[in-house]
């Protein structure tokens, strides 16, 4: 009889662990974010520590609301505005910046982009100027000349940008039959808009670079116009994406609106696309 009550109050004890346990899990999913950043296994802390990593001499701190720069001035992560992607393209602020998670690693399947699934495209632009140069002049102070096979490219110097476009240079030239591929670029540093927008491109600050134009696919160039992207299409073979990616360079052929000649050096991104991997890649 003994032995029977100690059975039965272990019963009852766990039961009544199971019952603990059970109202703890319903209080954490009521406490939980709604299912869209619930399936994030990327937060925003860890992005905007992406982001400073990445460009440490411009984001001197993040706080839970803003970026402090060097210069000590603050720019908002969330301005709290609902927008559709044609407004975040339009007017993004820190988050709508870091919201895309660029596929790389076991996150790439290959497959054509998704309708909007631009990551890397979405940019803030009081950022890109706090890391460049607020004016075509100070972008301009900030550039090398880099080596691009035998021509003399000028690119950022911010972020180790330029470093970075080295030894893609460098690596890819062991692969002499990508070389068509790659030149002529059809240009880095151009202080311009986005074509059809009042947005500054990654141009503008000599953080991007085209390959050539004899391979490339563009969404406009093959007809689209705003909401009318036309079938995607690429040339470029995955052995260059992947060299660039391993340098800090995100593709524009990832995009729905794809430039497949456009890689564009945004190593937070990078990162934050490693993260994903290691954590079972999330979208967004
Ligand atoms: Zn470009």
């Amino acid at each position: 009889m003994a032995a029977e009550g100690r059975r039965s109050r272990d019963w009852i004890r766990r039961a009544k662990f199971a019952a603990d346990l059970f109202l703890v899990a319903a209080i954490v999913a009521a406490l939980a974010p709604p299912a869209a950043s619930a399936a994030s296994t990327v937060p925003l802390f860890d992005r905007l520590a992406a982001l400073q990593s990445a460009y440490p001499g411009a984001v001197a701190a993040i706080e839970p609301d803003a970026l402090v720069l060097a210069d000590g001035s603050r720019i908002a992560v969330d301005d709290g505005r609902q927008k559709d992607h044609e407004e975040k393209l339009a007017a993004a602020d820190v988050e709508d910046m870091l919201s895309q998670i660029y596929p790389i690693g076991a996150c790439d399947d290959g497959q054509p982009p998704e309708r909007n699934f631009d990551p890397g495209r979405i940019r803030n632009d009081a950022v890109f100027r706090a890391i460049y140069g607020a004016t075509r002049q100070a972008a301009e102070a900030n550039l090398a000349r880099v080596d691009w096979f035998g021509a003399k490219l000028p690119f950022a110097t911010a972020g180790g940008a330029d470093a970075a476009l080295k030894s893609v240079e460098r690596e890819l030239s062991a692969e002499p039959d990508l070389k068509a591929y790659l030149v002529p670029s059809a240009g880095t540093f151009n202080w311009r808009v986005v074509a059809g927008t009042k947005r500054l491109s990654a141009h503008s600050f000599g953080a991007a670079i085209d390959l050539n134009t004899k391979y490339a696919d563009y969404w406009l160039w093959s007809g689209g116009k705003p909401g009318n992207v036309p079938r995607y299409r690429n040339k470029f073979p995955k052995r260059i994406v992947d060299v660039f990616e391993r340098h800090g360079f995100i593709w524009g052929g990832k995009w729905y609106h794809y430039d497949t000649m456009h890689f564009e050096y945004r190593p937070e991104l990078i990162a934050i696309g490693r993260l994903a991997e290691a954590r079972g890649c999330p979208r967004n």
